[in-house]
């Protein structure tokens, strides 16, 4: 039987995944056949989900960080809103966040039977919090700000965010699923360091360079986390509030090493040289003639005529489009000057005819 190929990462220009670190291999590899979902029995992946946990703490600015690592960024959202849903026990629940909010949110709020309001960004993508503050209501339980946006790369105003959550009765979330490991080394307020915030999606399967899957979860207070917890009979563990029941111990594992690996020096010369690239990127396209906005985390977006667009897909490069239909290049740690180099000479050459 014939191997498929492995994935090449060279002309992928739309993920939020990326090539993982040799250290996070490394460890994916040695503990792929534990299961974090039961800690009691595999209590060395249990150790390294605490090692995990606690770099997240450090990485997030939270002293005592509560949480676990999850399957990714939908399994981590749509938690954060079960447990506020656990917590406030309304009888008419309602999230509201902004129309950057990922997709996973609407996934959230159907499967957990909660009202989302959706309220208009301002005119540099970021959550327009007079539009927040005239959304929430009683009935209020979450308000979600997100700190890295994953079309335009914009941090929402977390701080201002937590004050209207929090005057309403509800509790905040932030989901820095994709900004989490670029943030810390920029001077966005954007952490539980910055504000109050009670709960956090920040994923290490993204720019933390782990192997899929690992998410991150992450609680200010135990309480919130304790909402989600169910008693489990069969296992030696007596509880568990993760979504999935058995869980990927190799995520755990590559998780905890790509931090210990990366934290913070290898992060920082990441997101320099990712930033570098996309400002580059973003000054050559506008030098050519395109409408880009310019990037204020490793991520360019700009309007492309269609053709242009199919012509790049059929040549290979995995691109893809805002729902407002510009092209985005996400500038992964995998994403390199030499291949975006390539990408616009094939755009020149395209736009030549
Ligand atoms: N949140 C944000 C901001 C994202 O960009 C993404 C995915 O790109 C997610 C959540 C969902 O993460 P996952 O695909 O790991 O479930």
């Amino acid at each position: 039987m014939q191997r498929a190929a492995p994935q090449q990462f060279d002309r992928v220009l739309s993920s939020m995944c990326t090539k993982p670190h040799p250290a996070a291999r490394e460890a994916a590899e040695r503990f792929l056949a534990t299961n974090p979902g039961d800690p009691a029995t595999y209590q060395a992946v249990a150790a390294q989900e605490e090692d995990a946990l606690a770099s997240l703490g450090e990485i997030t600015g939270l002293d005592e960080p509560h949480g676990y690592i999850a399957s990714g960024g939908t399994e981590a959202n749509i938690q954060a809103i079960r447990a506020a849903r656990n917590l406030v026990r309304d009888d008419n629940p309602n999230v509201v966040a902004p129309e950057s909010i990922h997709f996973s949110f609407q996934k959230a709020a159907d499967v957990l039977g909660v009202e989302l309001r959706i309220v208009p960004v301002d005119g540099d993508y970021r959550a327009d919090t007079e539009a927040v503050r005239e959304a929430v209501d009683d009935h209020t339980i979450l308000v979600a700000g997100v700190a890295g946006t994953t079309e335009f790369g914009r941090v929402d105003p977390i701080p201002e965010l937590t004050d209207i959550a929090h005057d309403a009765g509800a509790l905040m979330h932030v989901d820095a699923a994709w900004g989490g490991f670029i943030l810390p080394f920029t001077d966005h307020e954007w952490s539980f360091a910055h504000a109050p915030v009670d709960s956090m999606t920040i994923d290490p399967h993204k720019y933390g360079q782990a192997v899929v899957p690992a998410g991150g979860l992450l609680f200010r207070n135990k309480e919130v986390l304790d909402a989600l917890a169910v008693d489990t009979p069969y296992l030696e563990s007596a509880s568990q509030a993760s979504l999935t029941g058995t869980r990927s111990g190799a995520g755990v594992a590559s998780a905890a090493a790509a931090m210990r690996e990366l934290w913070p020096d290898g992060y920082r010369e990441t997101y320099e040289r990712q930033q570098a690239n996309a400002n580059w990127f973003y000054n050559e396209l506008v030098a050519r003639g395109y409408d880009a906005v310019e990037p204020e985390l490793p991520l360019v977006a700009a309007r492309l005529p269609e053709p242009e667009f199919d012509s790049l897909r059929d040549l290979g490069w995995r691109i893809s489009r805002t729902a407002s239909g510009e092209l985005r290049v996400v500038c992964m740690p995998h994403v390199t000057r030499e291949s975006l180099r390539a990408f616009l000479a094939d755009l020149d050459d395209i736009a030549r005819g």
